[in-house]
């Protein structure tokens, strides 16, 4: 039998207050696998990973993380369960040091193992080692986002979610947070992608989901040749 998925979310439904911003979305996302979710703006894309990670509760359907459901899980316990959040906009702590930025992110790595996961995240953004002495403040935007993704990788977590991590990113820093994906993915990590560059993440990209006010509209391989045309159709709601 095929091993079963990393995370399966079925009928999933979740919003705010009274509005309801998701209506069922299945997906799956398989060990190691990445993949890309797209959609127009307002489609539903953040919420959906914040569904995921346990900032907002599911209103409805079921998701199964690593064998187990992350119902009633709060994002501290899902992060425990290797579910890394990389939320949009860089939220560090600008009066910290990059080295304590990344070894508060660490505070659930058992104290011997700290030391050495923040060293592997910073393996990943020389650019951000060099600064490890300074201040969150003193770093660029771009370098600040580096920081935040280099936060998600301190917990080693099975599915890193990056939401937009090319948000206000120089074209050069874009693809070295892309490479980073790339280089997780040969390491065995799955990596769920929120990103508006949609060729460069379809590169990096296993498969891709598209999401239309609150639905998924499509599901293809990220290599599909006919996946332009097809995303065209299902964002305007022919597919
Ligand atoms: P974008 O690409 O613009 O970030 P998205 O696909 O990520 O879009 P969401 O941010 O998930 O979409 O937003 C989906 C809908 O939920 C939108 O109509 C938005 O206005 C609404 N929404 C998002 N966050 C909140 C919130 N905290 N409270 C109330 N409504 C919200």
């Amino acid at each position: 039998a095929a091993p079963s998925p990393l995370l399966t979310l079925r009928g999933i439904e979740a919003g705010y207050g009274k509005i309801r911003v998701l209506h069922g979305v299945d997906l799956v996302i398989g060990a190691g696998e990445v993949v890309t979710l797209l959609g127009p703006n307002g489609a539903g894309k953040t919420t959906l990973l914040r569904a995921i990670s346990g900032l907002i509760p599911p209103s409805g359907g079921d998701a199964r993380f690593a064998g187990r459901s992350l119902a009633g899980l709060g994002p501290r316990e899902a992060v425990k369960a290797g579910l890394a959040h990389v939320i949009e906009g860089h939220r560090i702590f600008t009066a910290q040091t990059v080295y304590d930025n990344l070894l508060l992110a660490a505070y659930d790595v058992p104290r011997a193992e700290r030391a050495a996961r923040v060293e592997e995240a910073l393996a990943h953004f020389p650019e951000i080692a060099e600064k490890r002495h300074d201040k969150g403040a003193s770093l660029s935007g771009g370098q600040q986002q580096m920081l935040a993704v280099a936060q998600g990788l301190v917990t080693r977590p099975r599915l890193l979610m990056l939401d937009e991590p090319s948000a206000g990113l120089s074209p050069v820093l874009v693809d070295r947070v892309l490479n980073v994906v790339r280089r997780l993915r040969e390491g065995g990590t799955a990596v769920l992608l929120v990103e508006q560059l949609i060729e460069k993440a379809l590169a990096v990209s296993d498969r891709v989901y598209a999401l239309a006010q609150g639905r998924i509209v499509l599901e293809a391989r990220a290599d599909e040749p006919n996946l332009p045309h097809r995303l065209e159709r299902a964002y305007f709601g022919e597919e």
